[in-house]
């Protein structure tokens, strides 16, 4: 393993992006939590907000009928600040309830939300107050996933950012760390070609078992699996980590490029990397056949919502030949991006932020085939005539690698083609 980073992508000339800032239509971080209780098998995820955020969480995350859930909502009711010690204990009766009648939980969430209730509350100083009284059995951790200033998959990120701090010292041990919740199914094909390589060490954050963290330190190399993860990143680099630059593992040519930034910096020969990608490779590459001849030429539109919209928009441009109108992605970091940046067509209108109805206006201009957008604006388009597809399902459905290019296209092909069956 050498030791700086590998894979260095030209950048292109300054590409223009459109800055606009107004209303949003976005979903708040505690959206997050349906896919992390899935992924971290020994957490639970303890909402401290209104009933409002106990909807959302209820809707989004459907009731589970056949195993205990995994996910709760305490409901802080407005109060003034003398009511607030009450409020502390209140939240410790809570947690020792559950506590008491799940004792499958090894770590207990608590997750802050936006009302000015919960705002008030020091849920930092909540977490270390209960985790002294429940460790070692169960560490207490918080994060928020609040809706003011942040993007669904922002809840992901704050959530990951918490588990580095827990993270050990790696001291002198050399490993790669794939940084991102992946559906367990994708960690293992990612493992696999990694361990084929001979790249043994290989560690994925967040872990099945948030007790069993990986460690980190000077010598972890890290690849992010998802492009919305700031915060994560900074508190890897802050503990000694070094991110390897590439694009994002989605389709056959993002996952190649992926792969291959940690082959060089294991200095992995050549041909080994192709002998045990080559026929990843090819199934993709054979997957993705029908999608082209249904995909290509299609203009597609992307509102700003999941931050996966670059490396989408790259995928689906140069991988299934589909036209790209607007780019529009929530934050643009360009760092992080800028291998996905490079690859993208030339004359690419990029915006970042939202001013949503300037946006919709822009949108019908484009005419386009397919509209990415948010649930919420996704009923009135198609009530219109638009075809789209929500953008939160892209982080339902197992997207990345070479097994899943051909389900990360179909997402896109099935919606056009259910609007060509309605037409007839
Ligand atoms: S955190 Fe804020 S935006 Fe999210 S559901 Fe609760 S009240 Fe709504």
């Amino acid at each position: 393993m050498s030791g700086a980073s590998a894979v260095a992508a030209p950048l292109k000339p300054a590409q223009e992006i459109l800055r606009q800032r107004g209303q949003r239509e976005v979903f708040c971080g505690l959206t997050g939590i349906v896919w992390l209780h899935r992924k971290i098998q020994d957490a639970f995820f303890l909402v401290v907000g209104s009933r409002t955020c106990a909807h959302l969480i209820q809707s989004a995350a459907g009731v589970m009928i056949f195993a205990e859930p995994r996910f709760a909502t305490a409901i802080i009711d407005e109060r003034d600040l003398a009511g607030l010690a009450d409020m502390n204990d209140e939240l410790d009766r809570e947690v020792q309830k559950l506590l008491a009648r799940r004792p499958d939980i090894r770590t207990l969430f608590l997750v802050g939300s936006c009302p000015s209730e919960v705002i008030k509350l020091d849920l930092s100083r909540a977490a270390e107050r209960l985790s002294a009284q429940f460790m070692p059995n169960v560490q207490v951790l918080n994060y928020s996933g609040s809706g003011i200033e942040t993007t669904f998959t922002q809840g992901e990120d704050a959530c990951l950012a918490t588990l580095v701090e827990q993270m050990p010292h790696a001291g002198d041990k050399e490993s790669l760390l794939v940084v991102g919740a992946l559906a367990d199914i994708v960690e293992d094909q990612f493992r696999d070609l990694f361990n084929g390589m001979g790249i043994d060490t290989v560690e994925f954050l967040p872990a099945r078992k948030a007790r069993e963290l990986p460690a980190v330190g000077n010598k972890t190399r890290y690849l992010l699996a998802q492009p919305f993860l700031t915060e994560t990143a900074m508190a890897l680099d802050k503990r000694g980590a070094v991110r390897l630059k590439a694009p994002f593992p989605l389709g056959e040519q993002g996952t190649t490029a992926w792969l291959q930034a940690a082959a060089d910096e294991w200095k992995v020969p050549q041909k080994t990397f192709d002998a045990v990608t080559g026929p990843g490779r090819n199934r993709a590459r054979k997957g993705l056949v029908e999608y082209q001849e249904q995909l290509e030429g299609k203009k597609i539109f992307f509102f700003p919502d999941s931050q996966l919209e670059i490396p989408l928009a790259r995928f689906l441009a140069t991988e299934l030949g589909m036209t790209l109108t607007e780019v529009g992605t929530p934050y643009l970091h360009r760092e992080h991006l800028a291998e996905e940046l490079a690859a993208l067509p030339d004359g690419v209108q990029l915006s970042e932020g939202q001013d949503v109805d300037l946006q919709i206006d822009r949108c019908w201009e484009a005419e386009p085939d397919v509209v990415v957008c948010g649930l919420g604006l996704a009923n009135p388009f198609e009530a219109q005539g638009m075809t789209t597809k929500w953008s939160i399902e892209l982080l339902f459905t197992p997207v990345h690698g070479y097994e899943q290019a051909a389900d990360c296209a179909e997402l896109f092909a099935r919606p056009l083609r259910r609007r060509q069956a309605l037409a007839f």
